[in-house]
């Protein structure tokens, strides 16, 4: 395996004045001092930090040594036998890098497994939080483009990972990067649906007889009736919801356009909150559903977890796992929330924290 780094920065893109604007007004109120600091990072999209996911199914040769040589070191803590982490044993592997060295994306060719995936490194921690175990069926209810449930795969083997989308073109996309990263004969654990999540928490286990996507044929683009002998019980969801993606929002080239999103921004708690009571629908008794978004936005955040809390019947809020929250606290900073309904992942300076995320689990008695 041969990886050329590329240091080079990439072209100075513009941040929309508009955003910033609205940016620094309501999070200023919001996060204080705190904003200040996250702004800088924000502003220099070379401090961020990108991670570099590999993939257990392909042949991964002398990848590790290649990336620790390029002075990449792994997310996770090592393995350690005393330790009760859940994620000791994981076979998830993410390399991370302090500075701006980012390796190239791999392309997709026809029969060949990619050997990793590149993404923000704290987009992992919803994953880390649901903590599949092998076996579990998990409904990732936001897919598109696929790097949490990529993430999912890496982590156990789920007797079933359905992939939701609602999306017609990213829902291509997430066919893709399933169909790049894992292989043929386990596709019969996947189902791949372009469905509204609003809906999906709503259907009867008979409903299950849906348009899913038939597991095997990920490149064909054809759909087809299933159905489950067992009604598939739902360990576990995942709500990585639409949001005001403040990474990306910052720098939208067009000012109108930025303008159209701050409009809209203030319709997503409402799809944000109907996703998640899905979810609590879809999930049985017992079983998990984390919440996540990449935007700092209280409205997006506490709010909708607050407000589903204080109307779903039967659910109870979970403490994140602090032994997690403590191993990780080197590469983010965590901010808890008051009141208490998760954390949020708030961009550094100087060090490696530069994603924006929250975090809740729930649990449906
Ligand atoms: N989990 C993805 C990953 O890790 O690659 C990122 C998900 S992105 C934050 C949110 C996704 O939700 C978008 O792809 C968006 O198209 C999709 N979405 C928006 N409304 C939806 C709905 N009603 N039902 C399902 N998906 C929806």
């Amino acid at each position: 395996v041969q990886l050329a780094a590329q240091c080079k920065p990439k072209p100075q893109r513009q941040v929309c004045k508009t955003v910033l604007k609205h940016f620094d007004a309501q999070y200023s109120e919001e996060l204080g001092e705190q904003w200040w600091s996250a702004r800088d990072v924000l502003l220099n999209p070379l401090s961020w930090q990108y991670g570099v996911l590999l993939n257990r199914f392909s042949d991964l040769a002398n990848l590790k040594q290649c990336l620790t040589a390029l002075g990449y070191t792994n997310l996770l803590p090592q393995t350690c036998p005393e330790s009760q982490s859940h994620t000791t044993h994981m076979p998830l592997h993410c390399f991370i890098h302090r500075d701006p060295v980012r390796i190239p994306t791999q392309g997709h060719h026809s029969g060949w497994l990619k050997q990793y995936y590149l993404l923000n490194a704290a987009s992992l921690l919803p994953v880390l939080t649901l903590n599949v175990k092998e076996g579990e069926n998990v409904l990732d209810l936001c897919a598109a483009p696929g790097g949490k449930s990529l993430a999912i795969l890496q982590a156990a083997t789920p007797g079933l990972l359905h992939s939701n989308e609602l999306d017609k073109h990213r829902y291509d996309w997430l066919l893709k990067t399933l169909e790049s990263y894992f292989p043929p004969t386990l596709q019969r654990l996947l189902s791949v649906t372009h469905l509204d999540g609003r809906s999906i928490g709503s259907m009867r286990p008979g409903a299950y007889d849906k348009m899913l996507k038939v597991p095997g044929t990920l490149d064909g683009g054809d759909t087809a009736t299933l159905s489950f002998a067992q009604p598939v019980s739902q360990r576990m969801v995942l709500v990585d919801a639409p949001c005001s993606n403040d990474r990306s929002w910052l720098y939208t080239p067009d000012t109108h356009q930025g303008e159209m999103w701050l409009k809209e921004r203030t319709q997503l708690p409402l799809l944000q909150k109907e996703l998640l009571c899905s979810a609590l629908a879809a999930v049985r008794p017992g079983g998990v559903v984390v919440y996540s978004t990449c935007t700092m936005s209280r409205a997006e955040n506490q709010s909708v977890v607050e407000a589903v809390l204080a109307s779903y019947q039967g659910v109870e809020l979970l403490d994140l796992d602090q032994q997690l929250i403590d191993s990780l606290s080197d590469q983010f900073y965590f901010a808890h929330l008051r009141p208490s309904v998760g954390q949020l992942v708030i961009p550094q300076k100087a060090e490696l924290l530069e994603e924006v995320l929250l975090l809740s689990a729930f649990e449906l008695n």
